[in-house]
């Protein structure tokens, strides 16, 4: 069974041939990057993001998806391309959020399309930081909760969580490690 609420992480990883059943194309802009596979997000993800893009389109905010359907295959060799760079900035396989359809990384024209933290200081930053609750996405790995997601600071990273959960998790600040940690402790 899945869950738009469930967590991913290297702790509670997505089995290897976990693939999304309703992958579909988002029709958002892309960056001049983003192949095929990337361009997909599970279909429910897909109408949101599309309502998030079509709203700051409107309020004059150019915004570009990067990268959001990654398969364990397409992560694997990110992995260990990562790895022969001696980096360890790329999740290993099955650990990524973007195998699961819901993720995806957005940047602007104005950052060429950069995935860089200083995106949380320009307006389309802003922005999004502050929109994208209203349709359903979480900024997944922020600031100051490094320790808890075991993630950089990453304001590029939106996760579709649906929207209960997303405003939920705005206003108490929680990410999706804590939530998850308080269902666990609930004793009713
Ligand atoms: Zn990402």
């Amino acid at each position: 069974m899945f869950y738009y609420t469930q967590l991913i992480n290297p702790s509670s990883p997505l089995a290897f041939d976990y693939v999304p059943e309703s992958l579909t194309t988002a029709q958002i802009p892309f960056s001049p990057s983003a192949n095929y596979e990337r361009r997909q997000l599970d279909c429910v993800a897909a109408s949101a993001a599309e309502a998030l893009f079509a709203q700051a389109s409107l309020d004059n905010i150019c915004l570009t998806g990067v990268s959001g359907y990654r398969s364990y295959l397409s992560q694997k060799q990110l992995y260990e391309n990562a790895l022969k760079r001696n980096s360890t900035a790329v999740a290993a396989p099955g650990t990524s959020e973007h195998q699961s359809g819901l993720a995806l990384d957005v940047s602007s024209p104005s950052l060429d399309f950069e995935l860089e933290e200083s995106f949380s200081d320009t307006t389309e930053g802003k922005w999004l930081k502050t929109h994208a609750p209203i349709h359903g996405f979480i900024l997944r790995y922020p600031k100051r909760k490094e320790h808890i997601t075991g993630y950089p600071f990453e304001p590029w990273h939106i996760r579709f969580v649906g929207k209960t959960l997303s405003l939920y998790l705005s206003l108490t600040g929680l990410t999706l490690e804590e939530y998850h940690g308080m269902k666990l402790t609930q004793t009713f």
